[in-house]
């Protein structure tokens, strides 16, 4: 399959990534503590599971490409502070919690969670662990820096109970790393793989970033085959999003060594021939996966999903964030704590939910965002099964998003029959663009500035 470059100019425009729908920024700071408390308690008896998931904000250094919520400082007081604070979150929301509930999936991100010293990743893990059933087949995963990481600390996750990790590696071509300010030998990521292997940890995944700074197809092409011949379990290779209007620190990117389009384009096909060729099975945006992968079953049955923490194979859970910055979710509630950990701490400390805003969905919401999670998670959306499902006549539900669709299918992104759309093999890498005509939000705020990253 070639891509042609036209399609690039047509579809790389602005767009959410579509880990929520409504996306954050439709969040509002109309819905505060006291709809989350209420939601709370109104929601423990409905039978659903948890996953649970921790934010550790601190870095050592800042990557110039971060589009994460984060503090870079060498001073670990900091992290102690925080824990101190963390604690107490994680203690209301306990008491609030019915103990039947069980976590099927519990996820540290961050910034960098291995910023913890040892002892403390084995500390914050036992305080979760002493105030939530954590399911002992449960999910327990912890994004690593290889910087700065020691055996210790890879020690600390496994006999805490992690099971899963995922290496921060973006690229291996030293000229990109020193342009993007993370600067981390192959010999180390080799080194600090081999710890994981050696620990048992049952997935490893990795982390690639395409569309940094002197980027080739020849230079990426030498990461992707060094990369590959690691075998890890799982691959993500995100695009880069550029977005120094709202990541100021991302204007220490030297601009003029982006990536162009066509180099943009070859990327991709390049990322595509040399992950299929080795095997591994695109799951969707971004990732990929052995064959014998849960998330490749879980595409085959059609049960992947897509929230905060990317695909998942745990619908039914609600999610239940802590940290500040930190997404909670519940069938019919987002909120989304305080950034700032100034206020993070002032609001713990007088005994409230750290809450800044949130949403609750209506029921053309639901709708939507199902119809968006099946382009998403399956690539395909079945018309008749969607309309019986919803009750609705789905060519008339949807007339608003049908002629952009139509356009798509005439670029030959997706097929379109009287029953179905499905994404093509092209379409794939604009998966974000065919969810696009479902989501009325963006319908609603066509005129104002740009708040999302480009989808290619
Ligand atoms: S380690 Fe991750 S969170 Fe920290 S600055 Fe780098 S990209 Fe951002």
């Amino acid at each position: 399959m070639q891509l042609p470059i036209a399609l690039l100019e047509k579809y790389s425009k602005a767009g959410p990534r579509y880990t929520s729908y409504p996306t954050a920024p439709y969040f509002s700071e109309s819905f505060g503590e006291a709809d989350w408390l209420a939601e709370i308690q109104s929601t423990q008896n409905l039978g659903r599971d948890l996953s649970l998931y921790v934010h550790i904000p601190f870095c050592d250094t800042l990557c110039y490409y971060c589009g994460c919520n984060m503090v870079a400082t060498k001073k670990y007081d900091k992290a102690t502070e925080y824990l101190d604070h963390l604690f107490r979150e994680i203690d209301q929301i306990a008491a609030l919690t019915n103990p039947a509930r069980t976590a099927r999936q519990f996820h540290w991100g961050g910034g960098t969670p291995t910023y913890l010293r040892p002892d403390d990743i084995r500390r914050l893990y036992a305080h979760i662990a002493g105030k939530f059933t954590i399911a002992p087949d449960a999910e327990i995963s912890c994004e690593v820096d290889p910087r700065e990481l020691t055996r210790e600390h890879v020690k600390a996750l496994r006999e805490s109970g992690f099971n899963r990790v995922s290496l921060g590696v973006q690229d291996l071509d030293e000229k990109v790393q020193k342009a993007v300010n993370r600067v981390q030998p192959e010999s180390l990521i080799r080194e600090v793989f081999g710890w994981m292997r050696e620990e048992g940890f049952a997935s490893i995944n990795l982390d690639l970033m395409v569309g940094l700074p002197h980027q080739t197809v020849e230079t990426f092409a030498v990461t992707l085959d060094k990369i590959v011949a690691l075998a890890p379990d799982r691959l993500a290779v995100f695009n880069y999003a550029h977005v120094p209007w709202m990541k100021k620190h991302q204007t220490l990117i030297d601009e003029t060594a982006l990536p162009k389009l066509p180099e943009r384009l070859a990327l991709q096909q390049l990322i595509m021939d040399k992950l299929h060729g080795a095997g591994y099975v695109y799951i969707g945006m971004d990732h990929y996966a052995r064959p014998d992968d849960e998330l490749v079953k879980a595409r085959q049955t059609k049960t992947l999903y897509r929230n905060f923490q990317g695909y998942t194979t745990h619908k039914n859970c609600d999610i239940y964030a802590f940290g500040a910055s930190s997404i909670s979710q519940t069938d019919e509630v987002f909120v989304q704590n305080v950034k700032k950990l100034s206020e993070y701490y002032a609001l713990v400390e007088t005994g409230k939910l750290p809450t800044e805003r949130g949403l609750r969905v209506t029921h053309e919401d639901k709708l939507r965002r199902d119809a968006i999670t099946r382009i998403m998670c399956d690539l395909e959306l079945d018309k008749a099964a969607f309309g019986a499902q919803w009750g609705i006549d789905f060519d008339r539900h949807f007339a608003d998003a049908l002629p952009e669709l139509a356009d798509m299918a005439a670029d030959g992104l997706v097929t379109l029959t009287p029953g179905k759309i499905a994404v093509t093999d092209m379409g794939r890498i604009f998966l974000r663009n065919i969810a696009m005509p479902f989501d009325a939000y963006l319908k609603q705020a066509a005129d104002a500035k740009p708040r999302f990253s480009k989808t290619l």
